[in-house]
């Protein structure tokens, strides 16, 4: 299944600048470096707020990397994952622009409060979070109690079902 520009936040994609050209490639990449069965994969296609929150993410990600080695989307996995290592600042700086983004529809949808720290641990790794606090980033970042972690986690979980049932039309 394709990413469409026409699934995803517009309002997101416009303040980005994001492009389909930038979509497709963000495609390539997640197939390149999770496959086309992944987790990433599947959460992306869907559209909507949590998929552009992944997809956000993943574009972020790779303007930062195609500027250091534009070939990379034709790399092995294997080199495409070690340049990624390498280069884990491109994905710190996802990081900060996708966990903002996911507070920020929370929000509007569900008018619900959430901190970016519980965000993170409830939606990616604890070596996510670290990364995350130990950068130089420009937000509010706490250590949070497992009740926030997991009342994070159910309001991603609302936010996953709000968008399919916007994907069956039943907006
Ligand atoms: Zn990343």
């Amino acid at each position: 299944m394709p990413f469409r520009l026409a699934d995803f936040d517009r309002e997101v994609l416009a303040e980005h600048g994001i492009t389909q050209q930038e979509i497709e490639n963000a495609r390539r990449y997640v197939v390149l470096l999770q496959g086309a069965n992944s987790q990433t994969y599947a959460d992306i296609s869907g559209g909507c707020y949590y998929a552009t929150s992944g997809l956000l993410h993943e574009v972020v990600e790779l303007r930062v990397l195609l500027k250091r080695d534009r070939w990379l989307l034709v790399r092995s996995r294997q080199r495409a994952n070690k340049f990624l290592q390498d280069n884990e600042d491109a994905h710190v700086e996802a990081l900060q622009v996708e966990y903002p983004y996911l507070q920020r529809k929370i929000a509007e949808i569900f008018g619900a409060r959430v901190g970016i720290g519980e965000l993170v641990r409830a939606n990616a790794s604890k070596w996510d979070f670290d990364r995350l606090f130990n950068s130089d980033l420009d937000l509010p970042i706490f250590f949070p109690t497992d009740a926030e972690i997991e009342r994070a986690w159910m309001l991603l979980e609302r936010l996953k079902r709000f968008d399919r049932s916007k994907e069956h039309g039943a907006q």
